[in-house]
């Protein structure tokens, strides 16, 4: 079902103490200040999860994500955390494909499309996050990468399991950098996301999708990105890491 949502990913920064200040903090924030019913959701690293699903787990429409996951069930994976140990500390989200992710530890559509089944399998709520990079861009094939890593790591799914995606459209050039994709930008590729998946599927399941946009959303342009017609909400790094700005992005939707 399509949702409005703000998920917050926090990277490998925040020592624990930090963390739970920042989301009571938000939490608290939340409650007094917001009155609609965008989910939240909180990407959180490994050791973090159990400890801060502790503070959010009776709250309603706020969720725990791990940042990543391993494609097997268990085994000899040294240093790595499958879905059921996610689900045992409490998430319910897996953010999987991220640029991060891609660029610095290889991970390739073949790899994320068994992470993501994984996830499926074990009722895990997939964030899978797409996005070109500058040179990709530039050369005008930002829809083909797009394309591609949509229906590589996506588009195996049947219907009913590809419903429980949330999709992030996430250009590399925006992430961290301060720079973000134009309100038309973003819409065009968000649109065009959208067209794919009922090429694939069809209308009723795009427009059932929600399609995050991710790279330097702030509070200064958080409402004009949520206003367009086929964004539904933000994937946000560093503002995720101050409670009044992630409250100001949530308070966006
Ligand atoms: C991200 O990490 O997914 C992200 C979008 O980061 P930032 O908001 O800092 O650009």
């Amino acid at each position: 079902m399509r949702k409005k949502i703000a998920a917050g990913n926090w990277k490998m920064h925040l020592s624990l103490t930090e963390a739970q200040k920042l989301v009571s903090e938000i939490v608290n924030m939340y409650q007094d200040e917001y009155r609609g019913k965008a989910e939240v959701i909180f990407g959180v690293p490994f050791p973090y999860l159990h400890p801060i699903h502790h503070l959010i787990k009776d709250k309603n429409n706020i969720h725990l994500s791990a940042q990543n996951m391993h494609q097997a069930t268990s085994g000899a994976y040294t240093g790595e955390t499958s879905a059921p140990m996610l689900l045992d500390t409490g998430a319910s989200h897996v953010i999987l494909g991220h640029s991060e992710r891609r660029q610095y530890f290889g991970e390739d559509e073949a790899l994320l499309a068994a992470k993501t089944d994984q996830a499926l399998a074990h009722e895990l709520t997939v964030i899978f996050c797409i996005g070109e990079s500058l040179e990709e861009r530039e050369s005008g094939h930002m829809l083909a990468v797009v394309k591609k890593q949509l229906s590589g790591g996506c588009f195996h799914l049947s219907a009913e399991n590809f419903s429980k995606l949330i999709i992030a459209y996430e250009p590399v050039w925006a992430i961290g950098t301060g720079k973000t994709a134009s309100p038309a930008q973003a819409q065009e590729v968000h649109a065009y996301i959208r067209q794919l998946i009922a090429e694939r599927y069809d209308a009723q399941i795009a427009a059932g999708c929600s399609i995050l946009y991710g790279g330097s959303v702030k509070p200064e342009n958080a409402q004009e990105l949520f206003s367009q017609k086929d964004i539904d909400g933000g994937l946000v790094g560093g503002a995720s890491l101050k409670s009044r700005d992630f409250v100001d992005i949530i308070k966006a939707l």
